[in-house]
């Protein structure tokens, strides 16, 4: 199997009759036994599909623009480009992967916070218009460079600030200042963005304050004499339905008050984690094992195992695929491969560690699993969001093996919706997978 980096073909393959994702998993963990028992990454790429469905169904009105720094692996954007989203994203290797998925230059969106000259400039280049941008300092150099530019104006939510605990996006004050600063130097301002994380408590709370700013930034551009035509409410949607309803609950009745269909203004939003986290699942292998006896007196006294703890090391860490755990989040504990458990059989406290013994390279802190052995392997499910850069085919860094598949069924839907091989999926050739 290629790595990602080997352009232009990758293999999907086609799930027959009966045969699942396990099947598969199994079929490369047994081909991984053999070799050097590497890590490895399978994509279900009918679980984009599928999300695409459910988004179209609870939020119509959103139009989705996929932000490519969530997982910039070909198939995601090839599948996703076909189904028509748009893409957001954060600099020129960004903008050229995707215009070379054939995604059209009215689709994209750059947004990040501070643009690099070069990056203002491919940007104009190649016809990119809609630029994210939230201070004086860069509206200036986009007047410079990219005086075509359609700006939206990043205004700040409390919930993102707490999150990333910088202050993202202006204030309405500084809005106003930066639309007569946009004013008086003849660029365009055509919109808002924010993004309101996922991790935030009160999603109520938050939109509303986040569109009614965002309704005050409409009516000062509208005064100024700008076209205010498209509101972009970023990302925060975790991928379950429940909380695209709960989401959906929050704002529609908010875009219902302030920018109502009739007003004609092109609602978007920034769904990341939703299309991509459920789509990739992570299976790593046991390569070491420690036993810790918590309490030594009750141990010698015989006691039972709910004092012990188990240490296990896997072939791979915080410094691989588990960056997300870096970044502050936690990791789902896996599932053990091939691993039924049944109610009496014993678990133990066990935590999980990367092969670097290094302090900070611990993925699990703590979960039940039954006891292990070296060799056994780990399945990690909802693997899709990148933390830092591994699935990136913009990486350098060294690639996991990554497995794309997809069902027959899910696969003709698939085409139905617009997906086909020969011409947006021109990288790929399908293998027929059966058991
Ligand atoms: C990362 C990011 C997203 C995607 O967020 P999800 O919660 O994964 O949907 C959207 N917008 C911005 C500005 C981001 O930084």
């Amino acid at each position: 199997m290629k790595g990602l980096t080997d352009k232009p073909s990758y293999i999907i393959e086609l799930l027959e009759g009966g045969v699942t994702l396990e099947d598969v998993i199994d079929g490369h963990i047994c081909e991984q036994a053999l070799v050097e028992k590497s890590a490895f990454v399978v994509g279900d790429l009918g679980a984009l599909m599928r999300q695409h469905v459910r988004w179209q169904s609870v939020v119509p009105r959103l139009q989705p623009y996929y932000p490519v720094k969530s997982n910039s692996s070909p198939a995601v954007i090839e599948v996703l480009a076909s189904l028509g989203l748009g893409f957001v994203c954060a600099n020129k290797a960004e903008v050229s992967l995707v215009l070379e998925h054939g995604v059209p230059p009215e689709n994209i969106i750059l947004s990040s916070v501070c643009k690099q000259l070069a990056h203002i400039k491919h940007a104009a280049k190649n016809n990119i218009q809609h630029l994210v941008c939230e201070n004086e300092a860069e509206l200036s150099k986009i007047s410079r460079l990219h005086p075509n530019a359609k700006l939206l104006l990043q205004l700040t939510t409390e919930a993102h600030a707490a999150e990333t605990s910088m202050v993202f996006g202006s204030s309405l004050k500084s809005c106003r200042h930066l639309l007569e600063a946009a004013k008086e130097l003849g660029v365009q301002v055509v919109g808002v963005t924010f993004h309101i994380p996922s991790s935030c408590q009160d999603l109520q709370q938050a939109y509303t304050h986040a569109l009614s700013d965002a309704r005050c930034v409409f009516d000062m551009g509208m005064d100024l004499g700008f076209n205010m035509n498209i509101l972009d409410i970023g990302g925060g949607f975790t991928g379950s339905e429940f909380q695209l309803k709960q989401v959906e609950s929050a704002v529609r009745p908010l875009l219902d008050a302030y920018f109502p269909q009739l007003s004609g203004v092109q609602v978007l939003a920034q769904p990341g984690s939703f299309y991509v986290a459920s789509t990739f699942s992570l299976a790593v292998s046991v390569i070491g094992k420690k036993v810790v006896p918590r309490h030594w007196d009750s141990l010698a006294q015989g006691e039972n195992n709910e004092d012990t703890e188990f240490l296990y090391y896997m072939n791979e860490g915080v410094y691989g695929p588990f960056s997300r755990k870096l970044l502050g989040n936690s990791i789902a504990a896996p599932s053990v491969h091939k691993h039924v458990l049944c109610a009496e059989e014993a678990v133990y406290p066990s935590s999980l560690w990367g092969p670097t013994l290094d302090q900070l390279d611990q993925v699990v802190e703590r979960c039940l699993l039954p006891e292990l052995s070296v060799g056994d392997w780990l399945l990690f499910s909802n693997m899709g969001v990148s933390g830092l850069e591994e699935f990136s085919c913009l990486s350098s860094s060294p690639q996991l093996p990554v497995y794309y598949t997809v069902s027959t069924s899910d696969w003709y839907e698939m085409q139905d919706a617009g997906v086909a091989l020969d011409s947006a999926m021109k990288n790929f050739s399908m293998l027929q997978y059966s058991a």
